[in-house]
């Protein structure tokens, strides 16, 4: 099967004849191919682009809305092969596969019910005779880059987003895991969606990247990545005056009073570290635990990592699956070997397991020196860090200590302490006692090196928009 690329409405393997390879991360087998788009697919994706949004800007807002709840519920319906193919292609156990896809109608919703409130405002004139409006309008056809850890969740906010504003978007998804995003994106043009309004290429990312940033007819362009591609793709953008969204690695605190449930807490931890493989930039990496309570939750925590079911993403009851890449396999190794070297100790896991598929143990780190890459670089996998700590503001000065400030978790019955971490921590998001992070409702973004802008929230769709000042005097 080779998966293929939407350009002006029609499916199509393009004009060149460079595939990709599908690989199934719990086996390593070759899965299928996806067709990778040539510069002449690239020029006619533009092309469709720009003429879908001069139909798409002028749809009404109350018919973008209907069209995108018709994509939602043809999201909701196909959710169960979007999970299937997510797991086949990305490794994740089923059950995660089923929330992220099951959950892609819920962000379309939401993105259908804002198309319907951007409301400008009235400003208040300096004479009578004058009329002082603004107008927000859609910024203009879009190029969007989404990564393959979340490869629904992070494409459906892109271009639903997009188009609740009125702008139209080409999407260029991962290669790793195209299928999924084909699904989605089917949806969409089965709800009425215009053709040249959704364009979904594949190919060499920084072919793409450049070709389309570069492009005049691009307005906006919103990347989720790595920290050195979105400084990169940053760059390019400023130099062609393109408005950015960038959502960037993190490498989240979790911070562990002395007063909380340790089971509790440390069940939570191991639940959110371990999910996706540790493949998520929200995902807490430095677990730093209050003296008090140290030993006790290191000994829960590594004992939930050593029980987790680890295999095919989509055999029953496993808990963690593959990485998605076996670069993946070699970035853990490094972090272990570096870290250990270093002086932490290796608590459990820290090896791959097996040579079939892209299988890493769930690793627990403790008492890691801060020279140790991993309290520095993202790792992007099933490793955590456990470390100590004693006064409060020690922990902040730890978690602030970073470039990162995407997510930072904290947790304490002491409303004095919350109160304290939530002011002191320097984060885009922050999840206080619970996992409370992603709902479609809410803003997703971080700060620093972590990039700015939001996704969700009603910040979601103002990334989407220009403002327009008018001023009129009356005739
Ligand atoms: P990578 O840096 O090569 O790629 C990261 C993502 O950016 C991929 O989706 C890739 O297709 C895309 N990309 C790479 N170069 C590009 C370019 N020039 N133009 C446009 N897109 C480009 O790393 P990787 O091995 O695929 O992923 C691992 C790293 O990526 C991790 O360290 C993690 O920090 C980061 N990552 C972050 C997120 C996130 O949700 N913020 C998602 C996926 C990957």
């Amino acid at each position: 099967m080779t998966a293929s690329l939407f350009i002006n409405g029609k499916w199509t393997e393009g004009t060149g004849t460079r595939r990709g390879k599908l690989l199934n991360p719990s086996t390593g087998a070759e899965i299928g191919e996806v067709a990778f788009a040539e510069k002449a697919d690239l020029n006619a994706a533009l092309t469709a682009a720009e003429a879908g949004f001069r139909v798409w800007s002028q749809t009404s807002a109350y018919e973008r809305s209907r069209i995108l709840r018709k994509a939602a519920d043809l999201a909701r319906q196909h959710a169960g092969a979007i999970a299937e193919a997510i797991t086949r292609e990305q490794g994740k156990p089923l059950a995660e596969a089923r929330m992220e896809a099951g959950s892609a109608g819920d962000h379309i919703d939401w993105y259908a019910e804002e198309a319907r409130r951007t409301y400008g405002r009235v400003i208040p004139a300096r004479t009578p005779s004058t009329q002082q409006m603004v107008l927000f309008e859609p910024v203009g056809p879009v190029a969007a880059f989404s990564p393959w850890n979340f490869p629904i969740g992070q494409l459906v906010r892109k271009i639903a987003g997009a188009l609740a504003a009125g702008c139209s978007v080409i999407a260029k998804a991962p290669e790793e895991t195209p299928t999924c995003a084909i699904k989605l994106v089917e949806c969409f043009e089965r709800a009425g969606v215009p053709a040249g309004v959704v364009n979904l290429v594949f190919g060499v990312p920084s072919e793409i990247s450049e070709h389309l940033i570069t492009s005049p007819i691009i307005r906006k362009v919103s990347f989720t990545g790595s920290v050195p591609v979105g400084r990169h793709l940053g760059a390019l953008s400023a130099q062609h005056l393109k408005r950015t969204t960038m959502e960037l690695g993190g490498h989240a605190p979790f911070i562990v009073c002395d007063d909380v449930d340790i089971a509790a807490i440390a069940g939570l931890g191991v639940a959110l570290k371990f999910r996706n493989a540790g493949q998520v930039c929200a995902s807490p990496t430095r677990f730093l635990v209050q003296d008090g309570i140290y030993d006790a939750f290191l000994d829960a925590f590594v004992s939930g990592a050593k029980n987790l079911k680890v295999g095919d993403g989509s055999a029953e009851g496993v808990q963690m699956g593959p990485v998605a890449h076996a670069r993946r396999l070699d970035a853990m190794e490094g972090f272990v070997r570096d870290a250990v070297e270093k002086g932490a100790e290796l608590k459990t896991g820290g090896s791959r397991i097996g040579n079939e598929g892209f299988f890493f143990e769930p690793t627990v780190l403790a008492d890691v020196p801060l020279s140790a890459r991993v309290m520095n670089e993202e790792p992007f996998g099933p490793i955590a860090v456990v470390n100590r700590f004693n006064d409060l503001e020690d922990a902040i000065a730890e978690a602030n200590r970073l470039p990162y400030g995407l997510a930072a978790f904290a947790f304490s019955k002491r409303t004095d302490r919350t109160d304290r971490l939530m002011r002191g921590i320097e984060t885009g998001m922050m999840s206080i006692n619970h996992f409370g992070l992603a709902a479609p409702e809410t803003p997703f973004g971080g700060i620093k090196d972590s990039g700015h802008g939001s996704e969700g929230g009603s910040e979601g769709i103002q990334a989407y928009l220009t403002t327009k000042f008018v001023s009129q005097l009356n005739a």
